[in-house]
């Protein structure tokens, strides 16, 4: 657990509000667990506060626990998504409609503990617009999560212009300036992690560990993970573009050094190697081929799916005031 020695309680601002945004898929056994951490924290605490549940189209009873738990404290909203529109669409929802000073965006399974919001909130006070955390290497994870975490990251670094430290998840907090400018970003898939590191201001990193999940499994799927990975990819750098021509070059390049033995092989009248070797060939380059033109397809997609300027998300049913069009762009 973590202790909260660093908070300076002396500089709290009690006429400013702190929007806690969890976007939640399938959590309905979590949920009551994250509120009564959550509460605990800000019993403490002397700020406005709401915490801001985005249903993001669950299929067990997440809005229902959500509905009552709203009729029971109006500091709890609900924002319900028309279907499942992914993790980082429902954050992003979640953002553009938090009305607080600052928006602190966390899980909804509890691997982000919610007694290091007081730290947050003080390095906020203190003047840093944006406070990420980065989770240090810990029990909390398997040994798969933490494998395809760290392939994922040094993989990012090495393509991406924007780096990312190991470890940087979506729990943090960003100061209502930061929060203004996101609203304007309409891109698809935003990849908000990288994005906000983007954005520049006064940016303070926290370490922690990160603790298990309270219940229920994780709600990304390899297929889901890897989508992430490459939407962290490609939205941030056209250099796997670049790496591509490299590669296609170097195999021509290569190539070029094949023919002097083909030459003598035909001067000394020798047979042409066997089916093996050819076969391999073959397979090799039609498999890169096939790899490239997925890079280029990817991007070509990206650029089909911006061009429809299709919502970000859709909003079924919510509990804040409608500020902002249902369907965000
Ligand atoms: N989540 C979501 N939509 C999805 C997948 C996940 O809103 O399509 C939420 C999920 O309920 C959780 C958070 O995103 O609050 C992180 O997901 P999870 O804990 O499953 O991911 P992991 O910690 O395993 O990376
Ligand atoms: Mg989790």
């Amino acid at each position: 657990m973590v202790s909260v020695i660093d908070y300076n309680y002396s500089r709290e601002n009690p006429s400013r509000k702190i929007s806690v945004v969890i976007p939640v898929y399938n959590e309905s056994t979590n949920i009551l667990k994250v509120i009564e951490r959550l509460d605990k924290v800000f019993m403490r605490l002397n700020y406005h506060h709401e915490y801001i549940f985005v249903d993001d189209g669950s299929v067990d009873t997440t809005a229902d626990v959500l509905k009552s738990m709203h009729e029971l404290n109006g500091n709890i909203h609900y924002i319900e998504l028309s279907k499942n529109f992914g993790h980082q669409n429902a954050l992003k929802a979640g953002m553009d409609m938090a009305s607080g000073d600052c928006i602190i965006s966390m899980d909804g399974d509890l691997q982000h503990p919610p007694e290091l919001l007081p730290l947050f909130i003080s390095k906020w006070e203190e003047g840093h617009e944006i406070v990420y955390s980065r989770r240090r290497a810990s029990e909390g994870n398997s040994a798969y999560k933490k494998f395809t975490s760290n392939l994922f990251y040094n993989l990012l670094n090495k393509v991406s212009e924007v780096k990312l430290e190991q470890g940087t998840a979506d729990f943090r907090l960003i100061d209502r300036k930061v929060a203004d400018i996101l609203l304007q970003f309409n891109e698809i898939e935003p990849f908000l992690r990288g994005i906000v590191k983007w954005v520049g201001f006064s940016q303070y990193a926290i370490d922690y560990d990160a603790e298990q999940r309270f219940s229920d499994k994780s709600k990304y799927s390899l297929k889901k993970m890897f989508r992430l990975a490459m939407q962290g990819i490609t939205s941030f750098s056209i250099r796997p573009l670049y790496t591509a021509v490299f590669i296609g070059f170097s195999i021509s390049f290569l190539s070029l050094l094949y023919f002097p033995y083909v030459i003598y092989s035909l001067m000394a009248g020798k047979a042409i190697a066997g089916w093996a070797s050819i076969i391999t060939t073959i397979v090799f380059f039609g498999g890169l081929q096939i790899t490239l033109m997925g890079v280029i397809g990817i991007y070509v997609g990206k650029i089909f799916l911006q061009t429809k300027l299709r919502p970000n998300y859709i909003i079924r049913n919510t509990s804040l005031d409608k500020r902002y069009d249902l369907a965000k762009f």
